[in-house]
């Protein structure tokens, strides 16, 4: 698995396919000297040298790993064609990927219908469902959980609809209650269920959430940004299966919106969102003088809200698919590997006598805080940026985690006996996103315990 004959690989099919086509000479506008672009793309590696590791398992902060290889190749085999998936005129190859790949997404979903679309991050997939949701419940808002991604308060504000946050409970998942009372209300026309919060990875009960919006006439649209993928471990054998429950009730749910550039091994630019009732395709209706005049099958851009798409994302996606099916024995492999390991890491910290785990995970984001010291939200908040600072200086090789502002109630219902002299505290959170993580998560915890002060 060598990415670089993969990517000549990519670039000689393209090559090959230009030089079917009649010979024509390249503007001298465009001509760069070898010398030159060697002097001027030694400046660029040397800049890129300054990120962070994120293909390193001793990187697990955010949400962040590089693409597959054969995502990359193919992403540079389109890219070098450059694909609109606006139209088939742009896209025409790549359009019709972009149709299969989704429908792939949809079958993992079990969603019996759909209508759907890559976009190019699933800030733009949920901005779409929520727009949809407008369109049908006019005049009515939406409840989310005040955990959920911090886009579905803004995207209100875009639409000019009112948003409400209904309270998590003492697991990070919205409190079906509360979501109850308020949607007796009236006044809320769609429920936004999270499955894989990006905080701590907790999934909302989708299945109850469905049954109380159904029984107040409320849409639901599923955020599996974050998560979607998780879909492929439901009810499966073994320490990686997730209960089936909230996974099986997105199919009956109204939208879901799943990130391939968070857990689907492609490079950024790629969201989804997919819709249950193909017939929303209406609402995007509008005449272009520009484009659609090649045929009269469905182009991309008549059911999106953005206009020019990489179809070179289409393209990553889809032979990603082909390679790493959407089932246990494909990329349910990598995000097994990576559940286990935030199992791994959750069975040594609860051992640990300088780490004390938040809360259990429910995907592969672990949450927890220093311990052994003082037990106040302000000593171990500020434990917590000592442990981040110490991990990225460690002379022994940086070591990358992220910290997760809480609330004083939100810590308390998890650990009532820290003394809440503070409104909110910052916690350390690990993403294990990567499949190496499971080998490396004995020597994360070694490193980090080493690492952290008592607060
Ligand atoms: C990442 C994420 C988003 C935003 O998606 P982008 O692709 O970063 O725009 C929305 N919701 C959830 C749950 C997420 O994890």
């Amino acid at each position: 698995m060598d990415v670089r004959s993969w990517l000549s690989l990519a670039a000689d099919s393209v090559r090959r396919w230009e030089a079917g086509h009649p010979p024509y000479q390249v503007h001298p506008s465009l001509e760069v000297s070898d010398e030159r672009f060697a002097a001027a793309f030694g400046a660029l590696a040397d800049r890129m040298a300054g990120n962070y590791p994120y293909f390193h398992p001793s990187y697990a902060g955010q949400m962040l790993k590089p693409p597959h290889p054969a995502a990359a190749a193919a992403y540079l085999a389109a890219m070098l064609v450059n694909p609109n998936n606006h139209a088939l005129d742009g896209g025409k190859v790549t359009s019709e990927l972009e149709k299969e790949a989704v429908a792939r997404l949809a079958a993992m979903f079990g969603l019996p219908a759909h209508l759907g679309h890559l976009t190019s991050s699933g800030t733009i997939a949920n901005l779409e469902a929520l727009w949809v949701a407008r369109e049908l419940h006019p005049g009515r808002g939406v409840a989310y959980s005040e955990d959920a991604h911090y886009t579905h308060g803004r995207m209100c504000g875009v639409l000019g609809m009112p948003g409400t946050a209904v309270p998590a409970d003492a697991a990070g998942r919205i409190d079906v209650g509360a979501l109850d009372e308020l949607l007796a209300g009236g006044r809320i026309g769609t429920v936004v269920a999270t499955a894989g919060t990006t905080g701590l990875g907790a999934i909302d009960p989708v299945h109850e959430v469905l049954e109380v919006a159904r029984r107040h006439g409320a849409r639901v649209h599923v955020d599996a940004a974050y998560g979607g993928f998780f879909t492929i471990l439901a009810g499966q054998p073994g320490r990686a299966g997730l209960d089936p429950r909230p996974w099986r009730a997105i199919a009956g749910c109204d939208s879901v919106v799943v990130d391939p550039h968070k857990h689907g091994l492609q490079p950024y630019g790629c969201g989804a969102v997919l819709f249950a009732d193909p017939s929303v395709g209406r609402l995007y209706a509008h005449d272009s003088p520009y484009t659609y005049f090649t045929s009269d099958e469905l182009h991309l851009g008549e059911i999106s809200l953005e206009c020019s798409r990489a179809g070179a994302a289409a393209a990553a996606l889809w032979l990603t698919l082909e390679l790493f099916p959407l089932a246990p024995d494909g990329l349910g492999r990598v995000l097994a590997a990576c559940r286990e390991a935030a199992l791994d890491l959750t069975g040594l910290l609860a051992a640990s006598g300088r780490l004390r785990l938040y809360q259990p995970p429910e995907l592969d984001i672990v949450s927890y805080f220093p311990a052994g010291g003082r037990d106040s939200l302000s000593a171990i908040d500020e434990a917590s940026a000592r442990l981040l600072a110490a991990g990225m200086a460690d002379p022994a090789g940086p070591v990358f985690v992220s910290t997760l502002t809480v609330t004083a109630g939100a810590f308390a219902r998890r650990h009532p006996a820290v003394a809440a002299d503070r409104d909110s505290a910052r916690i350390l959170r690990s993403v294990l996103m990567k499949p190496e993580a499971l080998t490396y998560a004995g020597e994360l915890f070694r490193r980090l315990e080493r690492l952290a002060t008592p607060p």
